[in-house]
């Protein structure tokens, strides 16, 4: 059946910004010493939520993170680190105006499907340039992957097998938009990733598929 709809995942597949930097620049004058051990833990800490929760929320994820770390996170703090973020510079990865722009021109729709507060993602999207070419733009305050809800959100009235999606994630923009009917393609520049997996090293190998 004929690719009618694309879902990109955000971070790390669209736009990388230096996390650690930024969270270390948030964390480090609130949480001092402790920094170092939340900067490793972090990243599987909002996993954890991720997989464990519907929607991203400032209060939830406060108590949250508070619970998991030990450590004293306010909503006050949340809503500050998704400024920060949004106010970094963001590398654009390799290819990705070229595969829009070749997707736009064959009339493709385009949809963005981030776990990452709407408050940090869509001044990214702008401040890039590349907000315009999406028709839907669907971000974790509403639904998170890998919840089935993300991908009817995302897939929103087409068949799935009319929907492709591509991102980092193995479970979340692999694996579960699969379990749903919609192919996908893990986006693995460092070709970290086992080779059962369908992958692209670059975002460009999209067009000539
Ligand atoms: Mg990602």
């Amino acid at each position: 059946m004929e690719k009618k709809r694309f879902i990109f995942d955000l971070d790390r597949t669209l736009l990388t910004c230096d996390y650690n930097i930024v969270e270390t620049r948030i964390f480090e004058p609130i949480f001092g010493d402790e920094t170092e051990k939340l900067m490793k833990d972090i990243g599987p800490l909002l996993d954890y939520y991720e997989m464990t929760h519907s929607h991203y929320d400032d209060e939830v994820l406060s108590e949250f993170l508070k619970e998991q770390s030990g450590l004293p996170f306010t909503p006050e703090i949340i809503r500050g680190w998704a400024r920060e973020i949004s106010s970094d510079a963001d590398t654009m990865e390799d290819g990705v105006i070229e595969l829009l722009e070749h997707l736009k021109s064959k009339d493709k729709s385009l949809v963005v499907l981030t776990n990452w507060y709407g408050k940090s993602q869509i001044p990214r999207l702008k401040e890039a340039g590349i907000y315009d070419y999406f028709d839907l733009i669907l971000t974790g305050e509403d639904q998170l992957k890998p919840h089935p809800r993300a991908y009817l959100r995302a897939i929103d009235g087409y068949d799935p097998r009319e929907c492709f999606m591509v991102g980092d994630s193995v479970i979340k923009d692999y694996g579960a938009p699969r379990l749903h009917g919609i192919e996908s393609v893990l986006y693995d520049k460092d070709d970290v990733h086992d080779k059962k997996y369908v992958k692209i090293k670059k975002l460009t190998e999209l067009i000539k598929k």
